[in-house]
């Protein structure tokens, strides 16, 4: 998971990259850069990458070398090889002309490489699947000029290619930008306007609405699924469909990772979170379930505790803080580092939760790391009962698309049912939402819950190697990275 934007029709544009991705920050914490293009000089390309928060990477001065009228920029998730600084985005093929940021997951990675090896590609260091990607298209436009018309066939014939979830932005030599994304639309990518009274047109992509919206983009709408958008240095924008689309959202963007100011897909991210609470507070009512006091686990289940307490009527109390300095648990590298986070994140107000039965609300129960640290803070305050209520269902199965969840043998509900799970965790209970109310709280009739089901929609049959590689780097010993 990544957050990618592009911006141009401005000599700010590396200015509002920046800002956009000060936005997307929450999708990924692992490093970020910026590549901005200035058509009207010889040396036109200038990048700046670095590992850490974006703004760690980049400083005033930083600016002084990235101009021109448009811009990219990435922030980067690893789900393999975090500490490669040589995996940085965006990535650049000077002699194409081509620059990309890329957010998601390319299944097929392996098999691609070995491919171009054969074909005798001598330049295929290709260590990430985005710098691959970036290959694939260029090879398949086999050197033609970047004009919208040929870039949208070589997309065409990328997408033929290339399988897993990909949403990605590219500028060319020219100034120009386009953005595309998977058949599937398992990543978001948005794509909005800004007209000025002086007649000047912006044009940007990001990951999610909050960025553009904050840098004052409007109509703001979705690429679709299979669809290509290009915009030429001088304004002209052009769609297409590259590949037919079968929509399938990641349903964690609504869950999880998705800043709660943005929509996708057309529904607010808060609202599908409101509304997932309150499918939860019916399931507790059908199960009789009595409680004292409904607690949020900061920061991403907030709305939906809100949901739970408001409709079982019950007090809506926010009684563990988190130290806003402590990264989120979930992106940290390993298991002993994020135990270290949440011990470090988390703090009870342990007088408020002497003798209660509590409702504590999270998003999701993933390895069970930060809840069973949760419920032993809350049992060591006094509490009475811990009833543990996740907004998402069990996530039993590994995520080829870009999200960390690896192994099954490192899920928790793998295989495990309920009882089990809060046997594990040692809570008095836990209830996870269903399937049918996460779709219904979405409105989303088809959706990726390949984690969840184990039904991908699309072939992972060569996921197999991309696991492989994924626990050989949690061991160090990783020498192909993606
Ligand atoms: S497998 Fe799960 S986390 Fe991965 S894209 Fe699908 S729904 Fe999202």
């Amino acid at each position: 998971m990544c957050g990618v934007i592009a911006v141009s029709g401005t000599v700010s544009s590396a200015y509002e990259v920046f800002f956009g991705l000060m936005n997307l920050q929450h999708r990924g914490q692992d490093g970020a850069g910026i590549l901005a293009v200035d058509a009207s000089k010889k040396d036109r390309f200038h990048m700046q990458k670095g590992s850490g928060l974006v703004e760690n990477v980049f400083s005033e001065r930083s600016f002084q070398n990235l101009h021109g009228m448009a811009a990219l920029g990435h922030t980067r998730y690893a789900t393999v090889g975090r500490k490669d600084p040589n995996m940085l985005q965006p990535f650049l093929d000077f002699e194409a002309g081509l620059a990309l940021a890329h957010n998601g997951n390319i299944v097929n990675y392996y098999d691609l490489r070995s491919e171009l090896k054969t074909e005798g590609e001598g330049k295929v260091s290709c260590l990430s699947d985005s710098e691959l990607m970036l290959r694939v298209i260029v090879n398949a436009l086999a050197g033609r000029k970047n004009t919208s018309e040929n870039i949208f066939d070589a997309l065409s014939i990328a997408a033929k290619k290339l399988v897993g979830s990909y949403s990605a932005v590219c500028v060319t030599e020219a100034g120009d930008m386009f953005g595309f994304r998977d058949p599937n639309g398992i990543r978001p990518l948005v794509f909005g306007e800004k007209h000025h009274d002086n007649g000047q047109n912006e044009y940007a992509f990001a990951s999610e609405s909050v960025a553009l919206e904050f840098l004052g983009f409007q109509n703001v709408s979705e690429v679709s699924a299979g669809e290509a958008v290009f915009v030429t240095h001088d304004g002209v924008v052009s769609r297409k469909i590259i590949a037919p689309p079968d929509f399938r959202p990641c349903m964690f963007e609504w869950v999880y990772f998705a800043r709660v100011e943005s929509e996708i897909s057309n529904v607010m991210v808060y609202k599908a979170r409101f509304q997932l609470g309150l499918l939860l507070a019916q399931q507790i009512k059908d199960l009789g379930i009595e409680a004292d006091v409904v607690v949020p686990v900061p920061e991403t289940s907030r709305i939906a505790g809100g949901a739970v307490a408001e409709a079982l009527d019950l007090p809506f109390r926010e009684l563990l803080i988190k130290n806003r300095y402590v990264n989120r648990t979930f992106i940290l590298d390993d298991q002993q580092s994020r135990q270290e986070a949440i011990r470090r994140k988390l703090f009870p107000i342990s007088a408020e939760f002497r003798d209660k039965r509590c409702l504590i609300v999270d998003d999701s129960i993933v390895r069970g790391n930060t809840a069973m640290q949760i419920v032993k803070l809350i049992k060591q305050a006094g509490a009475k009962e811990v009833i543990l209520v996740s907004t998402c269902p069990p996530i039993a199965h590994p995520c080829y698309y870009g999200v960390d969840f690896p192994s099954e043998a490192e899920l928790i509900a793998s295989t495990r049912n309920e009882q089990e799970v809060a046997a594990e965790l040692g809570a008095d209970r836990v209830i996870f939402q269903t399937i049918e109310g996460l779709k219904e709280a979405l409105t989303q009739k088809q959706l990726c819950t390949g984690c969840l089901t184990g039904e991908y929609p699309t072939n992972v049959s060569f996921g197999a190697e991309f696991q492989r590689q994924r626990l050989k780097d949690r061991h160090g010993t990783t020498e192909i990275l993606c």
